[in-house]
């Protein structure tokens, strides 16, 4: 297995996973949604709010508010030493106090771990008229996207790598004009599939040509592309993924000796 960056950007990372299959892409892609976990708030005391919103709906703003994660100093509340009780090591507290009339940021969330704050700050939980007041602590927790969706790190999807194949094309310049992602050059009066990943499998080079162009997809090479929501940086959300499935394998293999 081999993987080749396409685009690596901050919050985008598109690669080639080569000599690979379907399972294990598909298992990449299921690991990245539902098991690399982040942080969210789950819990939010509310001691003040006379403002327009109940206090549930505060609170399940609140809870979708992504934040900055730093893997290495929290541990999922399942896996720590403090059996659930809840320690330094899972969760994170935060308050927040407004009065109005103002309108009230997921920035104004001041965690107590300064390295903690909102990807965005300038998400709007609530706005506060005259006399309108809010007081509230939350606690943020490692969870996982197959728990609630609030936790999923990224967006992710696959697809197969297309492999395009060049005939006698006779009409290279309207072949290479009719490609929607620009996949083709014509060079020396000849089509040449110069960024073949591009493509969406529309089929319009296959009609263009009248079959000279023929396209099919790899089972053994796939595209992948992760947007990151934020809380992780799409690199660190791979790897960590990579390193969840060699764990449940492990623990695979220890539970069937
Ligand atoms: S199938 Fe569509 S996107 Fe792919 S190369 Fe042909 S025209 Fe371009
Ligand atoms: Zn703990």
């Amino acid at each position: 297995m081999q993987i080749e960056i396409l685009h690596d950007k901050k919050e985008k990372l598109s690669f080639l996973l080569k000599d690979s299959t379907p399972a294990f892409a598909n298992a990449l892609r299921r690991t990245i949604v539902d098991e690399v976990p982040t942080l969210a708030i789950e819990t939010v005391e509310i001691r003040k709010n006379n403002s327009v919103l109940y206090d549930e709906i505060i609170a399940h703003r609140l809870g979708l508010v992504p934040l900055k994660t730093d893997l290495k100093g929290y541990t999922p509340i399942d896996k720590c030493t403090c059996s659930k009780e809840g320690c330094a090591k899972c969760q994170v507290t935060a308050v927040l106090k407004a009065k109005g009339p103002c309108t009230v940021y997921a920035s104004e969330l001041k965690f107590k771990d300064p390295a903690i704050k909102s990807v965005y700050p300038e998400m709007i939980i609530v706005k506060l008229l005259k006399n309108q007041e809010l007081e509230l602590e939350a606690t943020a927790i490692l969870g996982r996207g197959k728990e609630h969706a609030k936790w999923s790190p990224a967006h992710t999807f696959y697809k197969y790598n297309p492999v395009i194949e060049i005939k006698n094309v006779e009409n290279p310049e309207a072949v290479a004009k009719v490609c929607p992602t620009k996949v083709f050059e014509v060079k020396g009066k000849k089509l040449v599939a110069a960024n073949p990943q591009d493509c969406i499998l529309c089929g319009a080079c296959v009609d263009e040509s009248s079959g000279q162009v023929k396209l099919n997809e790899s089972d053994k090479d796939f595209i992948f592309f992760v947007e990151s929501f934020g809380q992780l940086e799409c690199a660190e959300i791979v790897a960590k993924a990579v390193e969840i499935v060699e764990e449940q394998l492990d623990e695979f293999e220890e539970k069937l000796k």
